[in-house]
């Protein structure tokens, strides 16, 4: 492998997550942190660890000269963004190679063109895929926006191009909602990702989510099978499953060969994730955007097809050809994550970091739990509340969703409230078991259920 010094642009558990990938190709791994995050499990587990500012994440995390300086500093030969922070910046993708590094992701040339929701959608339409009914290219607020979204009906939703974490998405019912919403949307859109561009989409009701996950070398294009991520509070994924139960074989294959198709017409290299909105009373399935990166629910399809995807895409960007074809990916049996935050969910999912006391974390037959947590951590308040991710895999659903409801007993945590509750619940909840879900399910049913969410709390054992 020429890369042999990677540093981790990125914190919590998936820096963590990346530092094993590293060890185990023998790589020596460069951890950038904070000056909130100077006892991260990712600094204590790193070979070497480099502070790059200050606690707010503009200032650290989001800087790319303060990364690429610590990259210059420590050596480093090859950057990993995980996601989330600079994973989607063609322009941090661009710095890191002019710098004569390499990046664990793709080029900033199709990072910027897949990046951008309206030219994704210009892409995906170009190699075949179907998008959602909508705008072409970005809007413009006036008369002939407002005349587009007649057309194009109500309830339909207003996108930020640049959006993503579920944020930059805005429901219009009617016109004057239309006319009120586009340019404070646009407003919005610019504050929080720095480009007030917005495009629009009909809503898709009662959908389900369902994305592909990719792997390209640059030539080569493979999928790895779906997940299904359909259970979803203010648009972001709660809990996933791969595969998807509910799916029928032809429109498996229908949505990985698109996946595949899109792909292959930008030379993809590295990790990606189709994403589509599912129509089951209509069997059509709509392309909704690609993300650039390596996922939070990667675990499910790594659980399932025995890939290592971290590893797979250091050893892209090394320059290595696929080693995988397709023929040889298969799915064995049945994966499930659950989003383990540090909200409570018995208080509106109030954010509750704190000091971790008591912490036992699950373990035995098929049970993975990826987290930044350990016994006496201070959990600090500046990032996002994703705390660890419980993942089961089992030869299938039914047995997987036992191994879940065993595995979300032994976690027990204290000093800090958890979202483990939610999941205890859902793994009992009828439709949820019968996989009788949708992106709009989890919302509905927290309306109803909340309130008994007080019954699933943590168990009493060391
Ligand atoms: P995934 O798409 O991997 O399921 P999320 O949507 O939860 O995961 O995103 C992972 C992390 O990345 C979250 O912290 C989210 O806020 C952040 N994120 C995703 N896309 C963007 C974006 N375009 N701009 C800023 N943050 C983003
Ligand atoms: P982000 O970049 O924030 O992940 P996405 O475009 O992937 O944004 O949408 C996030 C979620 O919002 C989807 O998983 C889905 O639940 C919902 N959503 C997005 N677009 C639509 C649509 N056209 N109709 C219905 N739901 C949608
Ligand atoms: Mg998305």
């Amino acid at each position: 492998m020429a890369i042999q010094r990677l540093l981790i642009a990125n914190r919590g558990e998936i820096a963590v997550r990346i530092i094993r990938a590293a060890r185990e190709l023998g790589l020596h791994s460069i951890q950038v942190h904070s000056q909130a995050d100077r006892d991260s499990l990712a600094v204590r587990l790193a070979d070497e660890a480099i502070d790059i500012g200050p606690p707010q994440a503009a200032k650290s995390y989001l800087k790319i000269e303060a990364i690429l300086d610590a990259a210059q500093r420590t050596r480093a030969d090859a950057v990993h963004p995980g996601y989330g922070f600079l994973a989607e910046n063609a322009d941090f993708a661009d710095a890191v190679e002019a710098a004569g590094l390499a990046f664990v992701g793709p080029t900033g040339a199709t990072i910027r063109l897949l990046g951008d929701k309206v030219s994704a959608r210009e892409a995906a339409a170009k190699a075949g895929l179907k998008t959602v009914p909508g705008s072409q290219g970005r809007i413009e607020p006036g008369e002939a926006a407002g005349a587009l979204a007649e057309e194009i009906g109500f309830p339909l939703l207003i996108k930020a191009a640049a959006g993503g974490g579920g944020r930059g998405i805005r429901i219009a019912h009617d016109l004057a909602e239309f006319e009120r919403f586009v340019p404070q949307a646009s407003a919005e859109a610019r504050a929080a990702f720095g480009d007030g561009g917005l495009y629009i989409e009909k809503l898709i009701a009662r959908a389900r989510h369902i994305e592909v996950q990719v792997l390209g070398d640059g030539e080569r294009v493979v999928h790895c099978f779906e997940r299904e991520c359909s259970l979803q509070r203010r648009r972001q994924k709660v809990w996933e499953e791969a595969p998807a139960a509910t799916l029928s074989d032809t429109t498996r294959q229908s949505l990985c060969e698109s996946a595949v198709a899109l792909a292959k017409s930008v030379n993809y290299r590295g990790a990606g994730t189709l994403e589509f909105l599912y129509d089951e009373a209509t069997g059509k399935s709509y392309f909704l955007e690609m993300n650039t990166r390596i996922q939070v629910e990667h675990p499910v399809t790594e659980m399932i097809t025995g890939i290592d995807l971290v590893r797979e895409m250091i050893r892209i960007a090394d320059g290595e050809p696929l080693r995988l074809r397709q023929e040889d990916i298969r799915v064995r049996g049945h994966a499930i994550e659950c989003r383990i935050n540090a909200e409570d969910p018995l208080n509106g999912f109030a954010p509750d970091p704190g000091q971790v006391e008591a912490l036992n974390m699950p373990g035995g037959p098929g049970v993975r739990f990826d987290t930044l947590l350990y016994p006496g951590y201070a959990i600090p308040p500046f990032y996002d509340s994703l705390l660890g991710k419980l993942i089961v895999h089992d030869q299938d659903r039914a047995s997987a969703l036992s191994r879940l409801r065993r595995a979300l007993r032994e976690f027990r945590i204290e000093g800090v409230k958890t979202t483990a509750p939610l999941h205890r619940a859902l793994a009992e909840d009828a439709a949820v078991r019968a996989g009788e879900v949708h992106t709009s399910f989890l919302e509905q049913w927290l309306e109803r259920e909340a309130p008994r969410l007080a019954q699933y709390g943590e168990v009493d054992h060391p």
